[in-house]
């Protein structure tokens, strides 16, 4: 039996580079300029992952770029699918690490990916799978826009198209600043993402979101708040004894004026903890005056965490209250609630052993 030759480790990522270093490359071949044009259109727009499908490149050429570009990092090593039409996929990175993406499909034809940002995370959020598992590193953009990339791909060869991008993955975008803007960027230029269709989420790194007010983007910002008073935040978020909840609130009121833009946050409900009308009743008072909107979304219990998701009543109850105070508020879905699809919560039960994980492919 003869075993499949290792991947050559001297090939470029061709997502790594721009259409101009793409072109130097192939004018280097004897190409004519308006080759690296047509490789960026089957990469970008048709979703094409083997120059060999590129069949209006000669066909020597062809082989001659297989052997010199590779087509991203990212190797699949399991992917769900929900019944809700939710697909989560865990990847490999060359140096081991794993990290999830995933793709939610929406009746009115949104596509939505929620990438990650790093592998594990730095930030310790009690009741987060990721959190949970420490941190390893940070992507590179690269590795984050790839995430988007390869569902974008796989959506262009059904003839669909990805439409949205949520940073809400694995990781603290914020924590991998530079990294993160970078993919954001490619994101929009190569995908054609609008920017107010991309969302950042950061657990409150008040110094990046100062940054980030200047950084010219129509990216949208998510806020992960999820308690209004300092001793409970601390309790279930490590990062507030940094930044505590009056910083934060006022670096969103700066972001506001600085970009006209509205800000969410976002606001998991933990029964008993933080779903109280009280609580509701006190989150309205501290967002008064700020142009925002609050997203509520029943915890999902991890294995760390002894949290339970508050009842629909309790729900509806703490909604209600925000609305009645004048604070818009949505009750998001669980989504994948069936395969794991929480932040960080496919790794963990891959290693445990515990899920149904399809293999796809090394
Ligand atoms: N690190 C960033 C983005 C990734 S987490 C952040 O914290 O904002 C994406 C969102 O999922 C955050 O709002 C986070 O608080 C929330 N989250 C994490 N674990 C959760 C869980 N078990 N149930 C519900 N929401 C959770
Ligand atoms: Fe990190 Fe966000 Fe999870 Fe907190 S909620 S540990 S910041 S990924």
């Amino acid at each position: 039996m003869t075993l499949p030759a290792a991947q050559p480790t001297t090939q470029d990522n061709i997502y790594a580079l721009t259409e101009e270093q793409l072109q130097a490359g192939l004018e280097a071949l004897g190409q004519p300029k308006f080759r690296a044009r047509q490789v960026c259109d089957w990469v970008y727009r048709r979703g094409v992952t083997s120059f060999d499908e590129m069949t209006n490149l000669p066909k020597d050429l062809r082989a001659d770029l297989a052997g010199r570009y590779r087509f991203g990092h990212l190797s699949l090593v399991t992917s769900q699918r929900s019944q809700d039409g939710t697909e989560k996929r865990l990847y490999r990175l060359p140096d081991g690490q794993l990290i999830e993406s995933v793709l939610m499909p929406y009746g009115d034809g949104r596509r939505t990916a929620c990438i990650s940002s790093q592998a594990g995370c730095a930030m310790g959020c009690t009741f987060c799978a990721t959190g949970q598992m420490g941190f390893e590193r940070h992507l590179s953009a690269e590795e984050i826009f790839e995430q988007a990339q390869r569902f974008s791909a796989d959506l262009q060869r059904r003839g669909e198209r990805l439409s949205n991008c949520v940073l809400m993955g694995m990781g603290e975008p914020f924590h991998n600043y530079d990294n993160v803007v970078k993919a954001l960027r490619l994101i929009m230029e190569r995908l054609d993402i609008g920017a107010r269709r991309i969302t950042v989420s950061t657990v409150g790194l008040v110094p990046k979101i100062k940054r980030f007010a200047e950084e010219g983007l129509q990216v949208k910002l998510a806020i992960s708040l999820h308690a209004t008073r300092d001793e409970e935040r601390e309790a279930i978020m490590p990062v507030n004894k940094r930044y505590p909840v009056r910083e934060l609130i006022d670096a969103c009121h700066d972001f506001v004026r600085a970009t006209g833009r509205r800000v969410t946050f976002e606001w998991a409900l933990i029964q008993g903890q933080n779903d109280s009308v009280e609580e509701a009743a006190r989150l309205a008072a501290l967002l008064r005056g700020l142009l925002c909107h609050v997203n509520v979304i029943p915890l999902n219990p991890t294995a760390g965490y002894g949290g339970a998701p508050s009842d629909p009543e309790r729900v509806g109850a703490f909604v209600q209250t925000l609305e009645e105070r004048g604070v818009p508020a949505t009750v998001r879905m669980r989504r994948g609630i069936d395969i794991d699809a929480g932040c960080g919560q496919l790794k963990s039960s891959a290693e445990q052993g515990l899920a149904p994980l399809v293999q796809i492919e090394g």
